[in-house]
């Protein structure tokens, strides 16, 4: 059996006949940037998560420049999130002018620990913070937005590997996404909602936020080539992948449902196993953008499930600090424990929304046989 990481050809195959009049129909509009698809996607997106306003743009990293940029976040700021994301989160610190500073994760659910942001405010003036969903697994949001108001910063949410998941506040489920000031999604092909190309949005409640990411967004232009802002840009949603992501969203309660499927087979079958599997928060849904395990031999593991026609990924395999790009921008007498141990134990194993019992019980199965003939193997040479 071939199982590899990502297998979108089920869902595609789903929504064949819906695409294919979509992109008739856009033909035929000649509305190829913004226009009708955009707005559309735009106002059901919004509807979905329970927020007032989305803002389509060109991908996730803009979603973020953009969303920092809107909250005032320029040179001589200093902005934290983790160093454990996709290096996205950290470049769009950077190119909005502002200094990154990170605070180590959580073990249990690779988010941003609100413990230790607690202290990094003792220890100078923070702007803004950005908790990341890693993995579709909800940040603490309520703990880091309130240690954040109380010193004046701004929250900005990176949901890219979340869509749909939830968290329970005061008895009341809500979908990350509107747990912060804005929020950033992006809509990469391999992402729980993805396009079939670049996109992204910025989601807020608050209206001169969202009007003012829109003014960035589009060449500071207040309509009609009134420009009222001189550091404006092109990243704007164009209405072919708006299209593919209203037809996508409307599914993806199921097909994150189908994920989470997946999750509970591979945790069940392997809860007997020598390594660590992921833990939900209690009040939260994951969405399982990856299913992530622990494991010391983790290289081995990998190289033997690739002999047995499964494929699996780093995410990632290095924390942000100890990478080149990044080095020079944190204090090197700072460390990041959480993230360097995960950087070197994470294996992300196939998932897929329509993920089947055979597949998970083969790959399941696979990963068992080979930790307990690494352990017999072991035991045998001592
Ligand atoms: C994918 C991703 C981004 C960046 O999104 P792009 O659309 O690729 O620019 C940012 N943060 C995280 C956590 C991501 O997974």
């Amino acid at each position: 059996m071939q199982v590899p990481i990502l297998n979108l050809t089920a869902q595609h195959a789903e929504i064949k006949a819906e695409l294919d009049a979509a992109i008739a129909r856009i033909t035929s509009s000649g509305a190829f940037v913004g226009g009708e698809e955009v707005l559309g996607f735009e106002r059901e997106l919004a509807a979905y998560l329970g927020a007032d306003h989305v803002v389509g743009v060109a991908n996730g990293t803009d979603a973020l420049e953009l969303a920092l940029q809107a909250a005032d976040v320029g040179p001589g700021d200093t902005v934290v999130t983790t160093p454990f994301t996709f290096a996205g989160t950290v470049e769009a610190i950077v190119r909005a002018g502002a200094r990154p500073r990170y605070v180590d994760i959580k073990a249990d659910d690779f988010t941003l620990d609100p413990d230790l942001l607690a202290a990094a405010f003792a220890d100078g003036p923070i702007k803004a913070v950005i908790p990341v969903h890693l993995y579709g697994y909800a940040a603490e949001m309520e703990r880091i937005g309130a240690i954040a108001h109380a010193h004046d910063a701004v929250v900005i949410e990176d949901a890219a590997q979340a869509h749909g998941a939830t968290d329970t506040i005061a008895g009341k489920r809500h979908r990350v996404g509107t747990l912060g000031d804005l929020a950033c999604f992006s809509f990469y092909p391999t992402k729980n909602l993805g396009a079939f190309g670049d996109a992204g949005a910025v989601v807020t409640s608050n209206r001169a936020l969202a009007d003012r990411v829109r003014l960035l967004a589009n060449h500071g232009d207040a309509g009609k080539y009134e420009h009222v802002i001189a550091n404006g840009r092109n990243s704007r949603l164009d209405a072919l992948q708006a299209a593919v992501l209203r037809i996508k969203l409307r599914r993806l309660d199921a097909w994150n449902a189908g994920r989470r499927r997946a999750a509970a087979g591979y945790a069940e079958q392997m809860c007997d196993l020598p390594l660590l599997l992921p833990h939900e928060r209690r009040g939260t849904e994951a969405v399982y953008h990856q299913f992530v395990v622990r494991v010391a031999e983790r290289d081995y593991l990998r190289r033997e499930l690739a002999q047995r026609g499964v494929g699996t990924a780093l995410h990632y395999p290095k924390a942000l600090h100890q990478q080149q790009g990044f080095r020079a921008l944190h204090s090197s007498a700072l460390t990041y424990p959480v993230a360097e141990q995960c950087a070197a134990e994470v294996l992300s194993l196939p998932m897929s929304p329509h993920l089947g019992a055979d597949a998970v019980d083969y790959v399941a199965r696979a990963v068992g046989d080979v930790l307990t003939h690494r352990a017999a193997t072991q035991l045998a040479q001592r």
